[in-house]
C-alpha cells in the first residue's frame, strides 16, 4: 500500500523509540512531518526528537496532568480540520502513558483516530522473553505502596498468562522480594533496558534475581514479565547455576 496523505481531523496516536532512534518508522516520520500539530507528553523531549529527524512542528504539551483540559483543545484543532500527532516521551501513546483520555473524548466526539504502531517496551520483552506470549495480562506499574502491591499481586495470582509489569530502577529490587513472597517458583523474566546499548535479559527465580540485584545494583528501564502456566512455569531449580539468575547481554 502506498502512502496516502493525512486525513483531516484525526488524531494519530504516534509510537516513538524507546531507546534507539533506528525504531521510529517511516510511517511515524511522515505522518510527524505532514500533521498540522504534535501533542506531546513532553515538548522539550519530544522537540529534541523532531530536530534529530529534521522535522519542524508546532508542538503543545499533554501530559497525566493536563489531559482532560487538553482534550478541549484537541477537539477544537480537529473541528477545524486539523490532523494532530500524539506522542509520548517513549513508545507507544496510552500504555502507562498519557492518550487514552484523549481517545475516548476524541471518539465520543465523533472524530477519527488512527494507530502509527510501532516500539512498546510491553511487546518487545514480551516476545524476547522466551515465556507464553498467547496469553498475557499487562498490570503496568504497581502501585506505590508495600501493602497495595502485595494485594495487587495476589489479585494478579488469579489472572491466567504471563503477567507483565513496568517497574522503574528504584523498586525493582523490592518487586523481586514481593515476588518471592507471590510466585516463589516461578520463572521471572528481567529485560533492562531494551533496544538500548546496554539491553539485558535476566532470568530466573524471584530469589535468584534479588542475589543478582544485591550484586549489580539495579540501572535504567525495566519490564518484568512472570511465567504463569502452572507446573509447567516453575522452575527446576536443579537445573539452575547455582542460585544465580542467567543474565544475556545484547
Ligand atoms: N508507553 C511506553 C511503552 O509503550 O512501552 C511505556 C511508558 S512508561 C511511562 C515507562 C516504563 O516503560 C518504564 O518505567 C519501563 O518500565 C518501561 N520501559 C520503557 N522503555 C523501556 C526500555 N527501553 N527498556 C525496558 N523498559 C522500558
Amino acid at each position: 500500500m502506498t502512502a496516502k496523505a493525512l486525513t483531516p481531523s484525526t488524531l494519530y496516536l504516534v509510537a516513538t523509540p524507546i531507546g534507539n532512534l533506528e525504531d521510529i518508522t517511516l510511517r511515524a516520520l511522515r505522518v510527524l512531518k505532514e500533521c498540522s500539530l504534535v501533542a506531546a507528553e513532553d515538548t522539550r523531549h519530544t522537540g529534541l526528537l523532531l530536530r534529530h529527524f529534521e522535522i519542524s512542528k508546532p508542538l503543545i504539551s499533554c501530559h497525566h496532568f493536563n489531559e482532560a483540559k487538553r482534550s478541549e483543545r484537541i477537539l477544537s484543532e480537529l473541528a477545524t480540520g486539523a490532523s494532530i500527532a500524539l506522542v509520548t516521551d517513549a513508545g507507544t501513546p496510552g500504555i502507562s502513558d498519557p492518550g487514552e483520555r484523549v481517545v475516548k473524548a476524541v471518539i465520543k466526539a465523533g472524530f477519527r483516530v488512527e494507530p502509527v504502531p510501532g516500539p512498546c517496551a510491553l511487546i518487545a520483552a514480551l516476545t524476547a522473553s522466551g515465556l507464553h506470549t498467547d496469553e498475557f495480562h499487562f498490570a503496568g506499574f504497581l502501585p506505590h505502596k508495600s501493602g497495595q502491591r502485595l494485594r495487587r499481586l495476589r489479585e494478579l495470582a488469579l489472572i491466567p498468562g504471563t503477567l507483565a509489569l513496568y517497574e522503574s530502577p528504584y523498586r525493582v529490587e523490592k518487586l523481586m522480594g514481593e515476588l518471592d513472597v507471590v510466585f516463589p517458583e516461578q520463572r521471572v523474566v528481567v529485560a533492562r533496558e531494551l533496544t538500548k546499548k546496554f539491553e539485558q535479559f535476566l532470568r530466573g527465580t524471584p530469589r535468584s534475581l534479588i542475589e543478582h540485584f544485591q550484586k549489580h545494583p539495579p540501572k535504567g528501564e525495566f519490564v518484568v514479565l512472570v511465567e504463569r502456566s502452572g507446573e509447567e512455569g516453575k522452575i527446576e531449580t536443579a537445573s539452575m547455576p547455582s542460585g544465580e539468575a542467567q543474565a544475556t547481554c545484547g
